[in-house]
């Protein structure tokens, strides 16, 4: 063995990270058969790995692999305290892991800095491979096996100092190091998440439909499903609510690092400023953030659903504004949608000249559909 886990963890605590386990590079047991059943149900998401075999056997992706290191990378900001629909104030709301600096940019960095500790004291020559959300290894489960906090029934990993406002990264390593133990506790009889999910994602403990969440829905381009948008809040990237409720959250420490605080996407950003930002404003303080990924587009296309469902009749003429001059057929179908939930003779008015007068079928059928329900 080259180094014992203890040995890792002072390592790791040198460069400020207190949580960190390790597992054995053999596949993860039990969990092939889950895997194949939520493929048969259709529920892996298109941002995974659809292959089982390769989700969970570390050596299929690593030649040579002897353990796994697993990290947590704490983000959790300060807390939040206003409704999430019926407020008057034209805000949104923004999920707790893309406020910061991307915390994929922080788990790396962080990664690369424990691999070059590793590699000092355990001399040159070993092989590193960080794992930080894009490739298909199911982390989460990884990180569990390694001892970094239990399964939570929200399907999320629950560490027991960061509780589940944790990145996860892992390193797959030719070093020998002594593996942790899973720890103990789970769930018992809780099932707060499961009550508190707006749209009934949670099929089970432990069993997400991804179709219904909208923490997917809102990375997910395109068409935003019409049952969902007024589930959907004031939310413009994210979900937390079944993290918000969670006993095991209550005392979860705020992340040490203060990239993880810079708050280049406020926890309830004015929707207005966001459907006005330009390609600049959103690549300097966005585009920084865990959420940037996937646009401005997506991102702005939830911000007229948040304004919508705002009923705040002030957003009516920037809503207009979009859906007379807006290049964009899925913000301009979005907006319609928005009028038709606020209403107002304005909003009439403009929905009845986009009917006929818009060039795209997609946003004259939303047009129809908000006419329809307002003047009803
Ligand atoms: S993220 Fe939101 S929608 Fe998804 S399971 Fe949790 S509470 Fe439900
Ligand atoms: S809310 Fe309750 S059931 Fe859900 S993850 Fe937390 S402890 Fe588990």
């Amino acid at each position: 063995m080259d180094l014992t886990l203890q040995q890792l963890q002072d390592i790791a605590a040198k460069i400020g990270l207190s949580q960190v386990g390790v597992s054995g590079p053999e596949r993860v047991a039990g969990l092939f058969d889950l895997l194949e059943k939520r493929r048969a149900e259709g529920r892996i998401s298109p941002f995974e790995e659809k292959e089982p075999l390769q989700r969970i056997h570390p050596g299929t992706i690593f030649e040579g692999c002897s353990s796994v290191i697993a990290l947590a990378v704490p983000f959790r900001p300060k807390p939040h305290r206003v409704p999430l629909t019926g407020t008057p104030l034209p805000k949104g709301l923004v999920a707790a892991c893309a406020r910061g600096l991307d915390y994929h940019l922080l788990a790396k960095e962080k990664a690369e800095a424990l691999i070059s500790a590793i590699a000092k004291k355990t001399g040159s020559g070993n092989r590193f491979l960080i794992h930080c959300d894009q490739g298909p290894l199911v982390e989460r489960a990884l990180a569990v096996k390694a001892g970094l906090g239990i399964h939570g029934n929200n399907c999320t990993l629950i560490n027991p100092e960061y509780g589940s406002y944790t990145a996860l990264a892992l390193i797959l390593t030719g070093v020998d190091i002594e593996p942790g133990r899973p720890l103990k506790g789970g769930c018992s009889n809780c099932r707060k998440c499961l009550e508190q999910c707006p749209t009934g994602a949670l099929l089970q403990p432990g069993v997400l439909d991804y179709r219904r969440c909208l923490s997917y829905l809102t990375q997910a381009s395109g068409e935003f499903p019409h049952q969902f948008r007024p589930l959907l809040g004031r939310r413009i990237y994210g979900c937390d609510s079944c993290q918000e409720c969670c006993p095991h959250n209550k005392e979860a420490a705020y992340s040490l690092f203060p990239e993880a605080s810079l708050e280049f996407f406020p926890g309830e950003p004015d929707l207005k400023a966001l459907l006005e930002m330009t390609r600049k404003e959103y690549d300097l303080t966005i585009g920084l953030t865990s959420a940037g990924w996937r646009g401005k587009t997506t991102l702005q296309r939830n911000t007229v659903i948040a304004a919508g469902n705002t009923k705040n009749p002030d957003m009516v003429k920037l809503l207009l504004r979009l859906l007379e001059n807006d290049r964009r057929p899925v913000i301009r179908g979005h907006a319609a949608w928005a009028l038709g939930q606020i209403g107002g003779t304005k909003s009439v008015r403009g929905l009845q000249k986009a009917l006929p007068g818009d060039p795209e079928e997609t946003v004259r059928v939303e047009a129809r559909i908000a006419l329809e329900k307002l003047t009803s």
